[in-house]
C-alpha cells in the first residue's frame, strides 16, 4: 500500500468516526467500532486524538458494562472547538448568524442589500461580495471570534449552484449569471466558503440537526415566496447534473397559467406561493368578492393568515387552493422518488392546516395508489434565521462527510 493511500484511508475513518459522534452521539468508543466496522483499537486511537484535539469530549458514564466488567464512557461533540458562519441571501436583505459546532446559533444580524438601479445589474456582485465580507467581520467582533476560530463560511442563494466551484450559475433574485461569489469572500478570509443553494442549505440542516436526522429518503419542501426542494436519497444530499436538482417550484402544472418569476407561464411558484395567494385575492377582490382583505394595501402573509384564521371565505378558498397545487406537484415527487418523509418549511407554513390539509388529500389523491400511504409529513415553522443557521450547517456538514476534515485536525 502507497504512503498516500494509507494517509487517505485514515482520513476517511476519521471522518467516518466523527460523523457517527456528531450524529448519533452522545455514543460509546464500542458502538462506533460495531457501526462502522473499524477494530475497537482503531476507534481508541482515532477518539483519542479528537479528545486531545477537544473537538470530542467525553458525556458521562453510561450504566450497563460490557463483558470484561468495564462501564463505557460515551463520547460527543464538543460543540465549543469551532465556529461557523452561515449568510442566507434573499431579494433585498441578507442574514449572517455565527454558530458552533452543534449549529447553536451564537450571533444573528439582518442587513440590507446594496443596489444600484444606475447599473445594467442593480446587484453588483463585487459590492454584495464586499458587504458579506463586512457583515462578517462585524459579527465576529461582536462575538469575540477570531477567523483562525471558523471552520468555514456557507453562503445560502436561490437558483442553480456550482456547489465544487463556488459560482452562482443563475440567481433569479439578482438576474446573474455565473457569478465566481465564493472566490472573492475565501479571499479576503483565507478560509473555505460553500457556496449552497439555499433550498438545500436547509435540507442539509435537517438531515444534520433535525428531523432528517435519522431517515435515509426525504425531501424538504421549501414554501414561502418561492417553491424549491431539497432531496436526500441512500442518506446523501442530491445536486444533480449541475446542481439543478431540486428546482421544484418551477415545474409547470397549468398551461397558460400565470407568469412565474422565471419567465415561463404556470409553473408551481406560480400558483401556490405566497405571491401567487396574494394576486389570487387581488384577483377576488377586482372581481367584487367580499373579503375582510379588501382594505389592506399591500396584502401581508400576516393579514392573510388572520384573515384564514377568522374564517374569511375568500382567504380561505385561495389558500386551500394553494395547498392543492403544491400538494399536486409533491405527488409527483412521491412517485419519483419514493420518500419516507416530507419536511415543510417556509413562511407559507404559518397559514396552518387551511393550507397544509389540503396539500395533503392532494398528495395521497395524485400519488400512484401504492405509494400515497408510503411517507410521513412533517412541518417545520422557521424564519430567515433558521435558514441562515442551516447554510452555516453546510460548512459543519463538509467538515462531517468530505475532504475538509484537515481544519480539524
Ligand atoms: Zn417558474
Amino acid at each position: 500500500m502507497q504512503k498516500g493511500d494509507r494517509a487517505l484511508i485514515k482520513k476517511m475513518n476519521q471522518q467516518l468516526v466523527l460523523r457517527l459522534i456528531q450524529s448519533r452521539g452522545p455514543i460509546a468508543r464500542r458502538d462506533i467500532a460495531r457501526m462502522s466496522g473499524l477494530s475497537p483499537a482503531s476507534v481508541t486511537g482515532i477518539t483519542g486524538e479528537m479528545i486531545e484535539l477537544g473537538f470530542v469530549k467525553e458525556a458521562g458514564k453510561i450504566e450497563n458494562e460490557d463483558r470484561a466488567g468495564r462501564r463505557a464512557i460515551k463520547l460527543q461533540l464538543n460543540p465549543e472547538a469551532g465556529y461557523a458562519v452561515g449568510v442566507l441571501l434573499a431579494k433585498y436583505k441578507f442574514t449572517c448568524v455565527l454558530t458552533d459546532l452543534d449549529a447553536n446559533i451564537l450571533h444573528s444580524d439582518m442587513y440590507e442589500l446594496p443596489v444600484n438601479e444606475s447599473l445594467d445589474i442593480p446587484y453588483d456582485p463585487e459590492a454584495i461580495s464586499q458587504a458579506i465580507s463586512h457583515a462578517i467581520d462585524s459579527l465576529l467582533k461582536q462575538a469575540k471570534i477570531k477567523t483562525d476560530q471558523l471552520m468555514g463560511i456557507g453562503i445560502g442563494i436561490n437558483g442553480i449552484v456550482d456547489y465544487e466551484a463556488g459560482v452562482s450559475i443563475f440567481a433569479p433574485h439578482y438576474n446573474w449569471h455565473n457569478v465566481p461569489l465564493a472566490a472573492s469572500i475565501a479571499e479576503y478570509f483565507g478560509i473555505p466558503v460553500h457556496l449552497e443553494n439555499d433550498a438545500r442549505s436547509l435540507t442539509i440542516a435537517e438531515q444534520l440537526f433535525g428531523v432528517g436526522r435519522d431517515v435515509d429518503h426525504f425531501v424538504a419542501v421549501a414554501v414561502g415566496y418561492g417553491i424549491g426542494a431539497g432531496i436526500v436519497t441512500n442518506g446523501q444530499i442530491y445536486r444533480g447534473g449541475s446542481g439543478g436538482a431540486g428546482e421544484f417550484g418551477h415545474i409547470v402544472l397549468q398551461e397558460d397559467g400565470p407568469l412565474c418569476s422565471c419567465g415561463k407561464f404556470g409553473c408551481l411558484e406560480s400558483l401556490a406561493s405566497v405571491p401567487a395567494i396574494f394576486r389570487q385575492i387581488e384577483a377576488a377582490i377586482a372581481s367584487g368578492e367580499t373579503t375582510t382583505l379588501a382594505d389592506v394595501k399591500p396584502l401581508s402573509l400576516k393579514a392573510v393568515t388572520t384573515a384564514v384564521k377568522e374564517g374569511d371565505a375568500v382567504a380561505i378558498r385561495v389558500v386551500a387552493e394553494a395547498g392543492c397545487w403544491l400538494g399536486k406537484g409533491m405527488a409527483t415527487l412521491v412517485n419519483i422518488l419514493n420518500p419516507q418523509s416530507f419536511i415543510i418549511n417556509g413562511e407559507a407554513v404559518c397559514l396552518g392546516k387551511h393550507f397544509l390539509e389540503p396539500m395533503e388529500i392532494a398528495i395521497r389523491k395524485f400519488a400512484f395508489d401504492g405509494l400515497s400511504d408510503s411517507f410521513r409529513i412533517v412541518t417545520e415553522p422557521g424564519g430567515t434565521e433558521v435558514w441562515a443557521q442551516g447554510v452555516a450547517s453546510v460548512v459543519l456538514n463538509s467538515l462531517f462527510a468530505s475532504n475538509d476534515y484537515d481544519r480539524l485536525m
